[in-house]
C-alpha cells in the first residue's frame, strides 16, 4: 500500500496484490506477482538487447537520458500524483526528494559518463614502464537486476537503473511491492524517450520476484532495502559468484555540539527525522545533546514540532505512513521506550483526525540504549533524544549500535566537527546538515557495519557497473618474453644485476 493486501487466486495462477493509498484507504490497483518464469524471460530479453545497446557510444546512450529530463519535466504532474497516491507524502517533498534528484542524477550521469568510463592510458612503473602500455577499459557487466524498496520509490529504482544503462547494460528493475507503480515510471520514461525494447524491463512483485531474480543469472544485483533481505540477498550472490551492492537500513545518530546554533539544529533535526514521514534511510534516528545546551535544544523542538501540519491534501508538512506494517514497527518501538522509562513529549500515536496511516510527529526524552528505539530502525516519524554529558559520551553512544550509514553533528567550529566526525563509524558524515550526501553525487554512498556492502555515486559510480579490463601491450611484439627460455647462469646472473641496480639504488624509488 500503500496498503498491500493478497487477493485469492485460483491454484496455479499467478498471486494478486491489491493496493490502497496509505493517506485514504482508497484501492488504487492490482498487481499480478511476476514469476521465475516472466523473469527468465525478461533476462532472454535484455540479453539480446544488451549487446547492441553495449556497441553504442557513451554520448549515444546519454542521449536518451537527456531527453528523459525534458520528458520528466513535461510529465512532472503526473509522476508526482502516482508517487502521491502510492506513498501519501506531501508534493513538495515528492518534487524535492524524486522528481528534482531525478532530473539532477539523469543530468549530471549523462554529462560526466563519457570522462567517467572513457578507457585510460595508465604510465607503468619501474623497469616495466620501459617494456609495455597499459590500457583499461570499463566493459559492461552485461545484465544487472535492480532491486529498490518503497520510500524513495521513483529516485531509488531509476538512479541505479541509469547508472547500468550508461555502462552498456541492460536492466531487470523490480520495484518495491509497496509502490509498484512508481517504480514502474522508470520503465514508462524511458519507454517513452525510445529506449530499445528489452533494454530495461520492469518486474512487478514482492518477494518472489525479487528472489527469482537474484536467482535468475543477472550478472550484478544492485540492492536496496532492509538489512535482513539484504542479507539472503548477499548470500545467494556468494553463491553464485556475482557481485552486489547492497544499501542497506541505518539509525543515523545527530551531535548537537554546545557552540551549536540551536535554532539550526532544532529545524535540522525535524528535517531529519520528519522528512518523508521519517522513512528515510539515512534520517535522524537519535539525536545525543551536550547537557549544557540540551534544555534550550529540547524547548526549540518542541515549539516547531507545535508548529508542524500533517495531512493529505493542500498544505501540509508531513504525510501518512506509507506502509501498514511499518506503521506498526513505529508503534511497537515508541511502546517499548516508553514502558522503559522514557519520556513522550510530543506526538506518540496515531493521528486520530485522519483514517489512513498517520502517526503523529514525535518526540521523546529520556531515552537510553536498552530500548529499541535507541538500537533498531524504527523508519518513522519518531525523534528521541537523549542527553549527554559531553561530546565523548555522544561519540561512545553513536557507534554503539549496528548500524553504520550517516550522522550529522551540529556546531559552529568546522574544525572540531571534522575531529568528531572522523571518530564516528558510519560511511558518511554532514556537519550542519542532515545526512543529506545521498544526493550529493560527487560523494561515494554506502553504509558501514550492517548498513551495507560497497558504495554508490563518487567519481567511481559508473565504473561500479563496469568490468575494468586491463589490455596490456608489449612495445616490442613479444620478444622479450618469447626469448626467455632456455635459463642459463648467464640470465641468472642478469636477473640479480637488475635487482640490484633497481632495489639497491635510488633508481627503483624513482622509477616507482
Ligand atoms: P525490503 O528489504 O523489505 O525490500 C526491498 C526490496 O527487496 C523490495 O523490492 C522487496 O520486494 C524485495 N525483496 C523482498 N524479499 C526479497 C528476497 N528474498 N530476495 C530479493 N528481493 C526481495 O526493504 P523495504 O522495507 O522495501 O525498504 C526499507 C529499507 O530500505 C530500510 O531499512 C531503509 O533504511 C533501506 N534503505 C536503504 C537505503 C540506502 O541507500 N542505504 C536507501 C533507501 C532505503
Amino acid at each position: 500500500m500503500a496498503i498491500v493486501t493478497a487477493i485469492e487466486a485460483p491454484p496455479g495462477a499467478r498471486r494478486r496484490l491489491g493496493l490502497a493509498n496509505p493517506a485514504t484507504r482508497e484501492p488504487i490497483g492490482e498487481i499480478e506477482v511476476q514469476n521465475a518464469r516472466d523473469v527468465a524471460l525478461a533476462l532472454g530479453m535484455a540479453r539480446k538487447a544488451q549487446s547492441d545497446w553495449a556497441a553504442r557510444s557513451v554520448d549515444e546512450r546519454a542521449h536518451y537520458l537527456k531527453r528523459a529530463v525534458r520528458k520528466l519535466i513535461e510529465r512532472q504532474d503526473e509522476f508526482v500524483d502516482v508517487i502521491s497516491r502510492e506513498s501519501g507524502k506531501p508534493r513538495t517533498e515528492i518534487l524535492m526528494m524524486e522528481i528534482y534528484s531525478a532530473c539532477d542524477a539523469l543530468t549530471y550521469y549523462a554529462k560526466h559518463a563519457a570522462e567517467m568510463l572513457h578507457p585510460e592510458k595508465r604510465q607503468l612503473h619501474g623497469f616495466m614502464r620501459f617494456m609495455k602500455k597499459l590500457r583499461i577499459e570499463y566493459r559492461p557487466l552485461g545484465v544487472i537486476g535492480v532491486i529498490s524498496p518503497w520510500n524513495g520509490p521513483f529516485i531509488l529504482s531509476l538512479d541505479p537503473t541509469i547508472q547500468a544503462l550508461l555502462a552498456g547494460n541492460a536492466v531487470l528493475l523490480k520495484p518495491s511491492e509497496v509502490t509498484p507503480y512508481s517504480g514502474k515510471l522508470v520503465g514508462d520514461l524511458l519507454a517513452d524517450v525510445g529506449l530499445p525494447e528489452g533494454v530495461v524491463s520492469v518486474l512487478m512483485g514482492d518477494g518472489e520476484t525479487g528472489e527469482a531474480l537474484v536467482e535468475a543469472g543477472v550478472d550484478k544485483i544492485s540492492f536496496t532495502g532492509s538489512v535482513q533481505t539484504g542479507r539472503s540477498v548477499a548470500v545467494a550472490c556468494a553463491r553464485q559468484l556475482i557481485p552486489c551492492t547492497l544499501e542497506l537500513g541505518g539509525k543515523d545518530p545527530m551531535i548537537v555540539c554546545k557552540d551549536a546554533n540551536l535554532d539550526n539544529a532544532a529545524g535540522g533535526a525535524l528535517v531529519g527525522a520528519f522528512l518523508n514521514s521519517g522513512h528515510v534511510c539515512c534520517g535522524t534516528e537519535r539525536v545525543y545533546v551536550v547537557d549544557e545546551v540540551a534544555d534550550e535544544f529540547t524547548q526549540k523542538v518542541l515549539e516547531r514540532v507545535a508548529r508542524l501540519r500533517q495531512g493529505s491534501r493542500g498544505e501540509f508538512d508531513v504525510g501518512a505512513i506509507f506502509w501498514d506494517r511499518q506503521l506498526e514497527i513505529i508503534e511497537a518501538h515508541v511502546a517499548d521506550a516508553i514502558a522503559k522509562g522514557a519520556r513522550l513529549l510530543a506526538g506518540g500515536r496515531r493521528n486520530p483526525d485522519f483514517d489512513g496511516l498517520f502517526f503523529e510527529p514525535t518526540v521523546l526524552a529520556d531515552v537510553n540504549h536498552n530500548m529499541l528505539i535507541m538500537q533498531e530502525e524504527t523508519f518513522g516519524p519518531v525523534l528521541p533524544i537523549m542527553r549527554v554529558a559531553d561530546l565523548d559520551e555522544a561519540v561512545r553512544l553513536a557507534n554503539q549500535t549496528h548500524y553504520g550509514l550517516g550522522a550529522n553533528i551540529w556546531t559552529r567550529d568546522h574544525r572540531s566537527g571534522v575531529e568528531l566526525a572522523r571518530r564516528i563509524e558510519s560511511g558518511s558524515v554532514c556537519i550542519n546538515d542532515m545526512s543529506m550526501t545521498y544526493g550529493v553525487l560527487e560523494a561515494p554512498f554506502g553504509g558501514l557495519k550492517s548498513s551495507g556492502v560497497g558504495q554508490v555515486h563518487g567519481p567511481n559510480a559508473l565504473r561500479n557497473f563496469t568490468q575494468a579490463k586491463p589490455i596490456l601491450i608489449d612495445r616490442y611484439g613479444g620478444k622479450a618474453t618469447a626469448g626467455l627460455y632456455p635459463y642459463s647462469f648467464k640470465n641468472e646472473a642478469r636477473m640479480q644485476w637488475l635487482i640490484r641496480i633497481l632495489y639497491r639504488s635510488p633508481l627503483g624509488r624513482w622509477l616507482s
